[in-house]
């Protein structure tokens, strides 16, 4: 650190990224202001303190494996809460998704509704049994008022249910409810739940940035029925779903090597089939496949991530303190938000971009993961369109020093954050192999990837595979296939509706 603060300009060692992409050009200021050697402090540092070699992603991915037994032991055992799904608890679970029998023989019209971050998504699926399987789909996307996050539960609720009971009534030709039939609904919540039943669950706590007030405590498929009868909607959850869990069901349908399941949007989590036998914590199973899901909640893991200065003011300055590192360090809602706060010490104390610090640079959350990513795809060579990223979201103006700089800042956080989630997938992996040799490697294993973040960020996703790659090795990395299963929460959820129907034996 002494060395490059003596340094009197930015110093190349640390634009590797850069160097890569644009021919090597000596960086000269130009605005008299600015303190190269401050800015280049600050930078250094950060990729210091963000740094993520092999030995670093080993310690996070044995880490994780170890907190996943942790929390299989006992509630409150680890970070992980490692929470049993209730997916395949006796018949009524998917055994058609073939945890142990074969049958793919749902039909009928279901419903599904996905209470996500920043919107909710609503869609129905008409099946048609083991021959047809998915016959139509259709869904829609329904964004959630900032200011509904922070509102009661019922004013939450009722906004979901109303927009639910719109959709409802929208005909569509290929969707018919089978006669005497009530229509049924598949409830995706991505928000910690202790599940007591498949079709009923308390929410622990908010994340993502929501604190509605009287849900906590609350068994929020009660809230979501209550809701709908408020709205006059004649409905009834049949099954309560994690995203990832759905994701997981939903990939499954298609593909029986799916195994583990992540999400990586606004917020982040993980699943995967355990073995009913493996989870200590678990009272007598009943489960006829002998294996289940289990979400472990991972934006929760917090051990030995490399963590920095400007992590831990925005953790304290967050809505839940000391909570989600995890999903604080790797997840969209954060990264954008992370590397505002760089920038803004990088002027405060660098004057990276003049010496004013507008007031937009200084409002959190103004730069958002989105607009990262939208510099990140910056090719051209005087660096415009970052420019103008910066100009309207964190309104300053730029030369092409403190745009390279900004480049530099962001690929640092992305990188980390996309290597760390890497490496909590393959402790997830190991943690399965380890307790059944030849489950996951020397096979073809899938995980299915969904949300925003990955799906929308070329970048983020290669730095995870790079991970995955550099802590399993070319020959079982081949094998381990990250598939994107696109919005598969919903139809995963449609399908454990449909497997756990009221009518389920009735034909
Ligand atoms: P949610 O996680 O809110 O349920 P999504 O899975 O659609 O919903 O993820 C949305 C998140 O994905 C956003 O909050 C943002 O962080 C991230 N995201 C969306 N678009 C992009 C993009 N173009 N580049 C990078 N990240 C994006
Ligand atoms: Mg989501």
């Amino acid at each position: 650190m002494a060395a490059t603060a003596a340094s009197p300009a930015v110093g190349s060692s640390s634009l590797s990224f850069l160097r890569s992409k644009r021919s090597s050009r000596a960086l000269q200021p130009r605005m008299a202001v600015r303190s190269a050697s401050a800015v280049t402090q600050i930078l250094t540092k950060l990729q210091k303190d963000c740094a993520t070699p092999l030995p670093i992603l080993r310690h996070v991915a044995d880490a994780m494996a170890n907190d996943m037994r942790a929390g299989l032991a006992f509630d409150g055992g680890s970070d992980l809460k490692m929470i049993l799904s209730y997916v395949d608890s006796l018949r009524t679970g998917v055994d058609f998704v073939r945890f142990g029998g074969d049958e793919r023989d749902e039909k009928g019209l279901f419903y599904a509704l996905d209470l996500r971050g920043t919107n909710f998504r609503v869609l129905r699926v008409q099946l048609g049994g083991q021959e047809r399987r998915v016959i139509a789909t259709e869904s829609e996307q329904v964004p959630i008022p900032q200011e509904l996050m922070c509102a009661t539960s019922e004013e939450l609720f009722d906004f979901i249910a109303s927009g639910l009971a719109k959709f409802v009534e929208k005909k569509g030709g290929e969707f018919c409810l089978l006669p005497g039939r009530k229509r049924e609904l598949g409830f995706t919540f991505s928000f910690p739940v202790k599940q007591t039943s498949i079709d009923s669950g308390i929410l622990i706590n908010w994340t993502k940035g929501f604190a509605v007030s009287g849900t906590p405590g609350r068994d929020v498929v009660a809230c979501l029925n209550e809701a709908m009868r408020r709205q006059g909607l004649d409905m009834q959850v049949s099954a309560l779903v994690n995203d990832a869990v759905g994701t997981l069901a939903g990939a499954r349908y298609w593909d029986d090597d799916v195994m583990v399941a992540v999400i990586l949007g606004t917020g982040t989590n993980a699943c995967y089939v355990e073995r009913t036998d493996a989870i200590p914590k678990m009272a007598a199973s009943n489960s006829q496949s002998g294996t289940t899901i289990v979400n472990t909640e991972w934006g929760a893991f917090s051990t030995g991530l490399p963590l920095t200065e400007f992590d831990e003011e925005m953790d304290a300055e967050s809505i839940n303190p000391g909570e989600q590192i995890f999903e604080k360090t790797i997840s969209g809602m954060y990264l954008g938000e992370i590397v505002r706060r760089v920038l803004l010490r990088m002027t405060e104390t660098g004057s990276l971009f003049g010496s004013s610090i507008p007031e937009k640079l200084q409002t959190p959350f103004s730069l958002r993961t989105p607009h990262i990513c939208s510099m990140h795809q910056e090719r051209s060579s005087d660096l415009e369109a970052v420019g103008s990223v910066l100009y309207n979201e964190a309104g300053v103006d730029s030369d092409t020093e403190a745009r390279e700089i900004v480049l530099e800042v962001c690929d640092t956080i992305v990188k980390r954050g996309g290597r760390l989630a890497g490496a909590g997938i393959v402790g997830i992996l190991e943690k399965m192999e380890e307790d059944t040799k030849g489950r996951i490697f020397g096979k073809r294993t899938v995980v299915a990837m969904d949300g925003g973040l990955y799906e929308n960020y070329p970048e983020y996703r290669k730095y995870l595979q790079d991970a995955v790659m550099e802590l399993l090795g070319p020959e079982l990395s081949e094998k381990v296939v990250m598939e994107h299963s696109k919005d598969g929460s919903g139809i995963g959820a449609a399908l454990l509706a449909a497997a756990n129907s009221k009518y389920r034996h009735s034909t």
